[in-house]
């Protein structure tokens, strides 16, 4: 066969399948467009799933009559003018595809007024061919109809789903941007009946509960927080500060909201991502949000998570498929880390204060939460982003990302990296009794609390390790007679070649020659503990840890020692010993979570209880 030129028709059919799958896409390259051309109001009307009607109606800026034909002419585009442009783009379009390829296989109708002029004009394009240009009386802004989608490509057609099935996809997008551009006013008309809507107020919590409901949105919590370095004030015992990067990559920045670990989801597809306000596609991305709840979700449950990222759009290439929802990162391992450890910070530290304020509530005070400033973000398009409470990170060293599928080491930040915050602390509480041996039941000023005696205890432990191994070094308990072990050969091994760290944790062990060690002494806190237990787990620690190193070996050592030695549930306590490991957890800094950032306690507060006894 001879070659030849494809004939528009083609080509436009061709571009469209690209471009234009389904009815939604069509709906998202719309709303993008809305979207660059600054409006603050958009508008969505629907008709039979997409396939009768699709309506984009917007406020922005306009298309002057004159350029109608231009802008459904393929590559045909204000977004871009030099080839240097396209390593850092700022618009959501840049391709000038769109409205070429949706024109191709549909009856399209562009009606247009920008700011300045006194009258609009519409142009009708029928299968990629204008069919005809007229003036019209029109308000401000932009109204693009798509009619009869994929007439002339029935194949397309044939893969279309039901209109109810078609309409929600398309209800997706529209909350999408809806999450992202919190300032615009969005509403969704799908077969005349207002399925969604936003007041465009700017608070990214609203939308929220717009989408999800009320319950479930208070089920949130925020994301986002200035990282505290390891230089930053606070002491941060056992974490081995990352050696200083070569280069300084401009920053990433993360906000958001990510559910509590105790409200989970059946699949991942409730992880939403939004690069520079782009909604993205990333596995690695997602995996990074689930990897933050590590240990903490049920195996096969995941959360819910909206998380906005920011960044030099220089380190971001966009330009990876016509639908624009790949990206490529210049620093992937940086994103990753970055989104991984401010989500699992915001889980840590969330799991401590009231989520989401309600409406005419006052966010909470802000000293170590985050609500109030995420409400405002992401900012208006106009203005650079300023992010008031964002995290911002610069490039780790590699040992400091977590690769994918690692084991229990994935745990970049424990609660007791954090500072102390008023939120955390606990008041005095009355114990109560306990239930089903394994809750401490108390009151307090602020309602029922339900503690969970071995996470509480772990806790309690933990701090005191830390205490002591900051005011006097560990303690450590002399055993009334040197006891030998027989570990078999690689775990003596392995207790051998980490001496020092057990010895940092206020183990003495020496090597007795094969495969036997002299347990000389036990930490202290741990005297009324079996030592050889203790050291057991110890010691099959060391076998799963075996990347770790030095301080960051030693953390993770104290948090199995602690966890060893806690009260286990299903331990029946005495009056006594609750009221003492109460009176020892309010003295913590972080009393609502375990070492392993799991909350130590459930509160009910008496405003809850009312709700639910309907007294209110
Ligand atoms: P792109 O968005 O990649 O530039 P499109 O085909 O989507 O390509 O749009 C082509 C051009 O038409 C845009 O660059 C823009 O100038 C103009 N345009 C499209 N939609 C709108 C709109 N809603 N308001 C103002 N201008 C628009
Ligand atoms: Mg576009």
């Amino acid at each position: 066969m001879s070659i030849q030129l494809l004939s528009q028709d083609v080509a436009g059919k061709i571009a469209a399948g690209e471009v234009v799958e389904r009815p939604a896409n069509v709906v998202k390259e719309l709303i993008e467009n809305s979207l660059d051309a600054g409006a603050s109001d958009i508008q969505v009307e629907v008709g039979e799933g997409g396939q009768r009607l699709l309506r984009v109606s917007d406020n922005g800026c306009g298309i002057s009559s004159h350029e109608l034909p231009l802008a459904v002419q393929r590559h045909a585009t204000s977004k871009l003018r030099c080839p240097e442009d396209l390593d850092c783009i700022r618009t959501l379009g840049f391709r000038g595809e769109a409205l070429y390829s949706m024109a191709a296989v549909s009856h399209m109708t562009i009606s247009s007024r920008p700011l300045d002029t006194e009258a609009g004009a519409e142009l009708r394009i029928e299968g990629g061919a204008i069919v005809q240009q007229r003036a019209a009386g029109l308000p401000v802004g932009t109204a693009v109809s798509v009619e009869h989608l994929f007439f002339n490509t029935p194949a397309r057609r044939k893969f279309l789903r039901r209109p109810a099935t078609e309409a929600g996809h398309i209800g997706a997008i529209v909350q999408r941007y809806a999450l992202a551009y919190p300032h615009c006013r969005f509403s969704y008309r799908n077969d005349g009946r207002q399925a969604f809507q936003t007041s465009g107020n700017g608070v990214v919590e609203d939308v929220l509960m717009k989408i999800h409901g009320r319950e479930t949105g208070q089920q949130l919590l925020p994301i986002g927080q200035l990282e505290q370095g390891n230089s930053g004030g606070e002491e941060i015992d056992f974490m081995p500060a990352p050696p200083s990067p070569p280069s300084q990559p401009s920053a990433v920045m993360v906000s958001g909201f990510a559910s509590q670990p105790t409200f989970t989801r059946a699949n991942r597809s409730q992880i939403e991502l939004f690069v520079n306000r782009r909604y993205v596609e990333d596995r690695s991305l997602i995996h990074a949000v689930i990897q933050a709840y590590h240990t903490l979700l049920p195996v096969g449950r995941y959360p819910l998570a909206v998380i906005f990222i920011e960044m030099d759009p220089a380190d971001l290439d966009v330009n990876v498929h016509p639908r624009k929802t790949e990206v490529r990162f210049a620093n992937a391992r940086q994103v990753y880390g970055t989104v991984q450890r401010c989500v699992r910070r915001g889980l840590v530290v969330g799991a401590d204060v009231p989520r989401i304020p309600m409406e005419g509530e006052e966010p909470p005070d802000s000293t170590g939460s985050v609500a109030g400033g995420i409400s405002t973000f992401p900012p208006d398009r106009s203005s650079p982003p300023q992010l008031p409470f964002v995290a911002t990170d610069l490039p780790l060293p590699a040992s400091d990302i977590l690769p994918a599928e690692r084991g229990p080491q994935t745990e970049p930040i424990s609660p007791d990296d954090l500072p102390a915050t008023a939120a955390q602390t606990l008041p005095p509480l009355r114990v109560v009794g306990q239930a089903a041996a394994m809750y401490v039941v108390a009151e307090g000023p602020e309602g029922l609390y339900l503690i969970d005696q071995h996470a509480a205890h772990e806790r309690v432990l933990y701090e005191r390790f830390r205490a002591q191994r900051k005011d006097e070094g560990m303690t450590c308990q002399g055993l009334l007679e040197p006891t030998p072990v027989h570990l078999g050969d690689i775990r003596a091994g392995l207790v051998v070649q980490h001496l020092a760290e057990l010895n940092a944790i206020g183990f003495e062990i020496e090597p007795f020659g094969g495969d036997t060690l002299l347990v000389r002494a036990i930490p202290s806190l741990l005297s009324d503990q079996d030592a050889l237990q203790v050291l057991d787990d110890v010691v099959q620690g060391l076998a799963v840890e075996r990347d770790l190193l030095g301080e960051a070996l030693e953390a993770r050592l104290v948090k199995m020692v602690c966890k060893r030695a806690s009260i286990k549930a299903g331990q029946v306590l005495s009056d006594i010993e609750m009221k003492e490991l109460v009176r020892q957890l309010e003295q913590c800094r972080s009393p609502r979570t375990c070492p392993h950032g799991r909350p130590t306690m459930l509160q009910l507060s008496a405003g809850e209880l009312e709700r639910a006894f309907k007294r209110t």
